[in-house]
């Protein structure tokens, strides 16, 4: 005999949960999911009425599943704010162009505006001439340093109050991970934390924390949404590269796993001064020194 949905008890199961291994109805599954992440947006209090979040949308899976469900949600319970999609160009030809189509695609779908902003318009370079000049070497550091001061000044660009990616459980858990293994602790401290950036003039959220990237795969697959799955041509964060290994092994044995690391690091508590906030003396952008890491890492570019 065919057992029934753990969950409904009526429909046949169609899906083995990865996070809690339930046998359960796609319609339950969909619920269990829209109900995970509405309960993380009002127990986190991430949300107020009239405020215009920037979506940070790179055309992946975890963005695009962040897409659906604020959009489904800020309807369904009225959020009333404000939703803008914000993309980030970083120059790669072959990957984040095509990625692009599938962002705007669904703009179409969703029907929110879209801002894209770009490398070379905000530094000057796009990451196939920094690659070109550098070499296959540290790219992602470059990246991550322009990408983060291109979402803050995205977003203030287009007047949001904040912006919201697609960070899920999987990455938080690695970067509490990582953390660890880098001795840096305050980062350590910061790295459950579901809003950041307060202290700056642009707060994050991540709406996905407790989303399993697994359950966003299978979310998205059954939902039949449209997003781009191609790795980036450039090279990968190895260190972070061995943190995730290590965590879908764990995951294998044990799939609470992701979870345990997540609130092992929210009861933390780590004494780490907060680096203090200034404004870069080079481009008036919010920075922890007088120069800020972008304008650093582009002072090395323009060296011959
Ligand atoms: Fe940028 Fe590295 Fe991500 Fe590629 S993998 S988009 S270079 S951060
Ligand atoms: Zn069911
Ligand atoms: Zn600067």
């Amino acid at each position: 005999m065919i057992k029934s949905c753990e969950l409904c008890g009526i429909e046949k199961p169609a899906i083995k949960r990865p996070k809690t291994g339930q046998g359960i109805c796609k319609p339950c599954f969909f619920s269990a999911i829209e109900n995970e992440v509405h309960e993380t947006i009002i127990s986190s209090n991430l949300f107020h009425p009239g405020e215009k979040i920037a979506i940070g949308a790179s055309g992946g899976k975890d963005s695009t599943v962040l897409i659906h469900l604020l959009d489904l949600l800020n309807k369904r319970h009225n959020y009333g704010i404000e939703l803008h999609l914000l993309s980030i160009d970083e120059g790669i030809v072959g990957y984040r162009d095509d990625s692009l189509v599938t962002v705007k695609r669904n703009q179409e779908v969703y029907q929110l505006p879209l801002t894209i902003v770009s490398y070379s318009e905000l530094f000057g370079w796009t990451m196939d001439q920094i690659v070109k000049k550098i070499g296959l070497n540290n790219n992602c550091t470059y990246c991550g340093v322009f990408r983060r001061q291109a979402l803050d000044r995205g977003a203030r660009m287009i007047g949001a109050e904040k912006i919201a990616t697609g960070h899920n459980a999987d990455d938080i858990a690695e970067t509490v991970l990582m953390n660890l293994l880098r001795g840096d602790h305050f980062r350590l401290g910061k790295s459950t934390d579901i809003v950041t950036g307060e202290e700056g003039d642009m707060p994050r959220c991540k709406p996905l924390k407790y989303l399993y990237e697994k359950e966003i795969v299978l979310y998205a697959h059954y939902q039949n949404l449209d997003y781009f799955s191609t790795e980036c041509v450039y090279s990968p964060n190895a260190y972070r590269g061995y943190a995730r290994e290590f965590l879908k092994d764990l995951e294998r044995i044990r799939p609470r796993a992701i979870l345990d690391i997540i609130h092992s690091g929210e009861m933390l508590s780590v004494s780490a001064p907060a680096p203090a906030k200034m404004t870069c003396e080079r481009c008036g952008n919010v920075s922890s020194n007088k120069i800020c890491k972008a304008c650093t890492l582009l002072e090395t570019l323009s060296k011959p």
